[in-house]
């Protein structure tokens, strides 16, 4: 049997990452067998189906490398489809026509649930059963001659041949009915699988207000597709081995169902933070420069007199702290900026205790006469310090970083020293000795 499976979203102008990382699975597991991925547009809801909204789902798709085969089918274009099902379950008596509520707006199709018990085996969640009392009849086709969810996609699925359905498992509930639906329509079902929730810290189903939701937004802070996608598909699948950092191919050739769990995963923003240096890592100092001084450029921090050598020094020393592109921007502006501003918690912690501007002096002295003015060279000139003054090396590279970066926080001391030179070091420790009053 050749495996066909399908991505299915109703386009709100939003992709939520629960719904993308359904479309990750499918495609995983369909490029995994050898089998077909089909996108099927759910745009029946014509007030929120916009174009702009198509248009957004199809651009997630696009941004993830999530490449479906064919045509999408939209499911607007079924109707005549969806109609005829309905009339054959009428004829066959497995629906009937109601008045609901008696309100004289005319007759809407309902579905007879056959009035037996309903068990299937999910791929991922095992067993799953429902009491006949508890799935009760349902509306196929409105009062207004609309086919309901539920006749669109199970036609949608019977039409395009679909062997197995990947979906969040708030679907569960729908999946006894449809099966319902299959067995009258008289079609062997698809084999479900359904994908544990995405929760928060707190367990919570995760949503926009736990912090970014959408897969726009994700593009928008800086992640990298690779990223997210191989953070997304670890929201619930694991290959083993406690691999994690992992290209698209590799996830091809490791993915099953067998290794879905059905417990809710937890997204952790720290660790697709994590997750996204990692991926960035892999792409090569030219291109993380690239992509930082993009970040910059978007965010009105880069400056046309910022040297090209100077900036892929600054961005191979910032190195592991790099995780996403606009993070270079973020911390590391002073790099570029001889009018950098001052942390004030640094300064009065740092700069401005007990004999810490003495130590500067002494510093500014030491690193005036040092040459060549290496990482090696700089930190052997402080160790020399240390040791004839009886002082710790913690005295003396608080105050020098501070005067050259105006905060605490950076990259490590002696490479950024070199990275930024001699000149341009003396230069900023003098600065900052006139502003705090050491000289
Ligand atoms: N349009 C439905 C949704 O986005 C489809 C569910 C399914 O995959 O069957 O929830």
């Amino acid at each position: 049997m050749t495996i066909r499976t399908r991505f299915a979203p109703s386009p709100t102008g939003n992709v939520h990452i629960g719904n993308i990382r359904a479309a990750i699975y499918n495609w995983l597991f369909s490029r995994h067998m050898g089998g077909a991925f089909l996108l099927r547009i759910e745009d029946t809801d014509r007030a929120r189906s916009t174009p702009e909204a198509v248009q957004t789902v199809l651009d997630a798709l696009a941004w993830l490398g999530l490449d479906h085969d064919g045509e999408p089918l939209y499911q607007r274009t079924q109707r005549q489809r969806h109609l005829e099902v309905a009339e054959e379950l009428l004829a066959k008596g497995a629906a009937y026509k109601e008045d609901k509520g008696g309100t004289g707006k005319g007759e809407c199709i309902v579905f007879k649930m056959p009035g037996r018990d309903i068990a299937f085996q999910d791929a991922v969640k095992g067993e799953m059963a429902k009491k006949a009392e508890d799935v009760k009849d349902f509306v196929l086709v409105r009062s207004d001659g609309s086919p309901v969810f539920h006749l669109g996609n199970v036609v949608d699925d019977i039409t395009m041949g679909i062997t197995h359905v990947i979906r969040g498992d708030d679907h569960v509930e729908n999946t006894f009915k449809h099966l319902a639906m299959y067995e009258a329509i008289g079609v062997p079902p698809p084999v479900f699988a359904h994908l544990p929730m995405i929760v928060n810290a707190q367990g919570k189903p995760y949503s926009k207000r736990d912090g970014a939701a959408y897969v726009g937004e994700f593009q928008k802070q800086g992640f990298l597709p690779e990223a997210l996608f191989n953070s997304l598909a670890l929201l619930g699948w694991s290959p083993g081995e406690d691999r994690e950092v992992m290209t698209r191919d590799e996830m091809v050739a490791s993915f099953s169902l067998e290794r879905v769990r059905s417990a809710p995963s937890q997204l952790d923003m720290t660790k697709l933070l994590w997750m996204n240096g990692e991926h960035l890592k892999r792409r090569g100092h030219e291109e993380i420069a690239a992509g930082c001084r993009a970040a910059m450029e978007r965010n009105g921090q880069w400056r046309e007199d910022i040297d090209p050598a100077y900036f892929q020094a600054v961005v191979a020393c910032m190195g592991e702290r790099v995780n996403l592109f606009g993070d270079l921007g973020q911390q590391a502006g002073f790099f570029f900026d001889e009018a950098f501003p001052y942390d004030e918690k640094s300064v009065r912690k740092r700069l401005l205790k007990e004999g810490a501007l003495d130590i500067l002096h002494e510093e500014l002295a030491v690193f005036e006469g040092l040459e060549p003015f290496t990482a090696a060279a700089t930190e052997a000139a402080l160790r020399t310090v240390a040791e004839q003054t009886g002082r710790g090396m913690g005295a003396l590279v608080h105050p020098v970083r501070v005067a050259v970066s105006g905060t605490a926080v950076g990259p490590g001391l002696f490479e950024m020293l070199a990275v930024m030179g001699k000149e341009r070091v003396l230069r900023r420790i003098r600065r900052t000795l006139e502003i705090y009053g050491g000289g």
